[in-house]
């Protein structure tokens, strides 16, 4: 599990340190996005901007990506293993749950090609489905 870790943050050109371990670690534990309070109580005693600053590093390697999910708190993905730095874009789709509160990341779908009027840049494009996941529909 461990060479693992060492060899995801490797590919991404992140030098393994025990708080990038023990946070990336989470994170592949996830099914979900998470937010930084979760991680943050998961990896407890471990600080706020601790572990802030290392999905920041993790964001800025093409590692992670946040995603605002409409309920206030940036959560946090693993990137597909195809987004190499800091330029990658996650054209997926992401799908949040009313009521489990859920969200996660529906990389096989990905977002249509907005043409935008004329003078209008585009920088990124986020697109949240909002609806009901298979567990809760079940
Ligand atoms: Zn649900
Ligand atoms: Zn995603």
């Amino acid at each position: 599990m461990d060479q693992n870790i060492e060899q995801i943050l490797g590919a991404k050109g992140v030098k393994p340190t025990a708080m990038r371990n023990l946070v990336l670690d989470l994170l592949l534990k996830q099914k979900t996005a998470v937010s930084l309070a979760e991680m943050e109580k998961e990896l407890s005693p471990v600080d706020r901007i601790t572990v802030y600053r290392t999905l920041k590093t993790f964001e800025e390697h093409g590692l992670v990506h946040s995603v605002e999910d409409g309920t206030g708190a940036t959560k946090f993905a693993l990137c597909d293993t195809s987004c190499m730095n800091a330029s990658h874009q996650d054209l997926h789709i992401h799908f949040h749950c009313i009521r489990c509160k859920s969200t996660v990341c529906l990389p096989a779908v990905s977002i249509p090609l907005i043409s935008l009027p004329d003078k209008y840049q585009r920088i990124e494009t986020e697109l949240l489905v909002k609806g009901v996941c298979p567990d809760c529909a079940g």
